[in-house]
């Protein structure tokens, strides 16, 4: 009826008034966020499957809201893209990855790597963020191959990256492409883009089996991969089958809750010990 129409349209506004200024509340408490010191960073192993050993990890932000807790990077991320507040962030995660990953190569292991995700924009811009991160490198005394940067497929469409890669590059940042195959892949990136490492998406993971199309997915993204000079990180290992699966088929490097969720630094420390090269 007429009634119930106008009822639903009411319902309908008062929610997305309701949507609204939550996320109105979001992009303030944003804002803020940097200045109040909310961020951190949680790391999760990248396990070198030949050995077992920790060789690298991925840096996950965490944003520990005042009042509502900790909130996913799926919430805010979004949001700090498109109120632009995410260069700073980027650049913020940029420089508290390279402080971690000196003191972790200094105190552990000397060839810790480890790898940041950036968002599109950051680089697509013109943004100053090479240049910051330079000197976030400088400043903390690290040489830039100890940092790797996780990028998305969308990026490599976009005309000018090919310069700001060449730029990455030199100063010793390697670059891995992260989400293999979710996104518009086509096999011509591969060839025109210098890429150092490639994760193969954890939708192609969770299926794992087999005689499955997805292992033989991974298998023909393993193949390439090296017979291109890229290495091949599978993210989303969740059981030993998996593990065992990937391994067998040459994987280099494999992450995944098996291994060990994203962690605070002090417990991740311990994955030092535990997961050593003998
Ligand atoms: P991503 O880069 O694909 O990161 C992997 C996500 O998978 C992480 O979620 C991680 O916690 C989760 N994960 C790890 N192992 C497993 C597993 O075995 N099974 C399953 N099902 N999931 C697993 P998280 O930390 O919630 O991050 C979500 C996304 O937020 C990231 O996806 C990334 O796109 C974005 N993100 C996180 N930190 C940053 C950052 O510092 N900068 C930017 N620009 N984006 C970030
Ligand atoms: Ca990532
Ligand atoms: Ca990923
Ligand atoms: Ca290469």
């Amino acid at each position: 009826s007429k009634e119930q129409g106008r009822n639903r349209f009411h319902y309908f506004t008062a929610s997305m008034q309701e949507a609204a200024q939550t996320k109105m509340h979001l992009i303030n408490d944003l804002r803020s966020a940097l200045a109040n010191e909310e961020f951190q960073l949680h790391y999760q192993p990248i396990i070198e499957l030949a050995t077992g050993t920790v060789q690298k990890a991925e840096a996950l932000l965490r944003w520990k809201h005042p009042l509502r807790g900790m909130i996913s990077p799926l919430e805010f991320i979004p949001v700090a893209e498109e109120t632009g507040l995410i260069i700073d962030i980027g650049n913020w995660v940029f420089h508290e990855a390279a402080r971690q990953t000196q003191r972790w190569r200094q105190q552990h292991q000397p060839g810790f790597q480890l790898s940041v995700n950036t968002s599109p924009l950051q680089l697509r811009a013109d943004t100053n963020s090479l240049e910051r991160w330079r000197r976030s490198l400088k400043s903390v005394g690290l040489p830039g191959n100890a940092l790797a940067i996780e990028i998305t497929e969308s990026l490599l469409m976009d005309a000018s990256f090919a310069k700001r890669l060449v730029a990455i590059h030199a100063m010793g940042v390697e670059v891995s492409l992260d989400d293999f195959g979710t996104g518009y892949s086509s096999m011509s990136y591969l060839k025109k883009f210098d890429i150092d490492y490639l994760k193969i998406d954890k939708s192609f993971v969770a299926n794992l089996r087999p005689g499955s199309s997805d292992l033989a997915i991974c298998e023909a993204v393993i193949v390439m991969a090296h017979k291109l000079g890229i290495m091949v990180i599978a993210e989303g290992i969740e059981t030993l089958e998996q593990q065992n699966l990937l391994r067998a088929m040459g994987c280099d490097f494999g992450q995944g809750y098996l291994f060990s969720h994203p962690v605070p630094a002090a417990i991740f420390e311990q994955l030092f010990e535990a997961r050593s090269k003998p």
